[in-house]
C-alpha cells in the first residue's frame, strides 16, 4: 500500500521558532568546513554552518561550471589542492551520501550531485568534469581520509532558509501540531559563509595558478562570477528538489538576534 505522506511547509512564524531553537554561532575555527544544503543533517555539535550545495563537492563542481561559462581555463588537480589549502587539509573535504529507510533502497547519493549528474548542460557542466569529480571522490574514498557522512532517512524539508551573519542553523526540528509533535527539516544556504569562503578561494585558485584567464581578468571578477554561478546552480537544485518549498531570509546579527523575511 503507498503511504500518502502528506507534507507540511513552514510559515514565517514557525520558520521563526526553528531558527530561534537552533540556532549556534559559527565556530572561527572551522568557519570554512561545509555541509550540503540537505536537512537530513543531525543537529550535532559539530556541525558546519557553511551550507552549500553538494558541500565540497559541490565547490568543485561550482568552479568547473564557471569557468565553462565565463570563459577561463582550470586545472582539475590545483583546482583541488586550492579548495584543500582554504578548508586546512584533506581530512576536512566534506561530502555525503545517504541511505534511505526502506530496506532495499539503494542509496541514492547527495541529491544535489545526483541531480547534476542527470543534467550536466543545466550545471553548466562537461563530462570530462564530471569524471575528475567522480575519479575524485575515488581517490578520496579509498584514502580513507574525508568526511563520507551518511544521511538517513527521508526528506521532510517544510522550507528553504537563505541565512546571513556569523551564526548557523541546525536542520532537524519537532514542531506541535493539533495531531500531535512532528519533526521537520529545513534545506539550509548560508550566503554569507559561501561568500566569505569564496573571497579566499578566489585568491587561493588564483595564486596556485588553478584557475588561467584570458583576456586579464582579476579576482574581483572571478568572486563575482563564482556568486553568479552559485545563484544558478542553488536555482536549479531548489528547482528539482524542492519547487513547492517557501523560501525565507534569515538575518542575523552578531549577538544572535535575527530577522525572518519572505
Ligand atoms: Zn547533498
Amino acid at each position: 500500500m503507498i503511504q500518502n505522506i502528506q507534507k507540511f511547509t513552514l510559515d514565517k512564524k514557525q520558520v521563526f521558532n526553528l531558527v530561534l531553537e537552533n540556532r549556534y554561532q559559527v565556530d572561527s575555527q572551522t568557519r570554512f568546513l561545509s555541509r550540503c544544503i540537505d536537512g537530513r543533517y543531525e543537529n550535532t555539535d559539530n556541525l558546519p554552518a557553511l551550507a552549500i550545495p553538494g558541500a565540497d563537492v559541490g565547490e568543485l563542481a561550482l568552479i568547473f561550471a564557471t569557468a565553462n561559462n565565463f570563459g577561463f581555463d582550470v586545472d582539475y588537480e590545483k583546482v583541488y589542492q586550492s579548495l584543500v589549502k582554504v578548508i586546512g587539509g584533506e581530512e576536512n573535504f566534506q561530502y555525503h551520501t545517504d541511505h534511505h529507510g526502506a530496506v532495499g533502497v539503494p542509496a541514492s547519493g547527495c541529491g544535489h550531485f545526483k541531480q547534476i549528474k542527470l543534467d550536466l548542460k543545466a550545471y553548466d557542466l562537461t563530462t570530462q568534469d564530471l569524471e575528475f569529480l567522480e575519479k575524485k571522490l575515488m581517490e578520496i574514498k579509498k584514502n580513507n581520509q574525508a568526511k563520507e557522512v551518511v544521511l538517513e532517512g527521508d526528506h521532510i524539508e517544510g522550507a528553504i532558509l537563505q541565512v546571513k551573519g556569523n551564526w548557523g542553523v541546525y536542520p532537524r526540528y519537532f514542531f506541535e501540531t493539533d495531531e500531535g509533535r512532528r519533526e521537520i527539516e529545513v534545506f539550509v544556504f548560508h550566503q554569507s559563509l559561501v561568500n566569505e569562503r569564496h573571497r579566499v578561494l578566489v585568491k587561493e585558485l588564483i595564486k596556485n595558478k588553478a584557475v588561467i584567464f584570458r583576456n586579464g581578468e582579476d579576482e574581483e571578477w572571478l568572486y563575482e562570477a563564482l556568486s553568479d554561478m552559485m545563484d544558478n546552480h542553488l536555482f536549479e537544485t531548489v528547482k528539482r528538489l524542492a519547487p513547492d518549498l517557501p523560501i525565507y531570509n534569515v538575518d542575523f546579527e552578531d549577538d544572535g538576534d535575527f530577522k525572518v523575511a519572505d
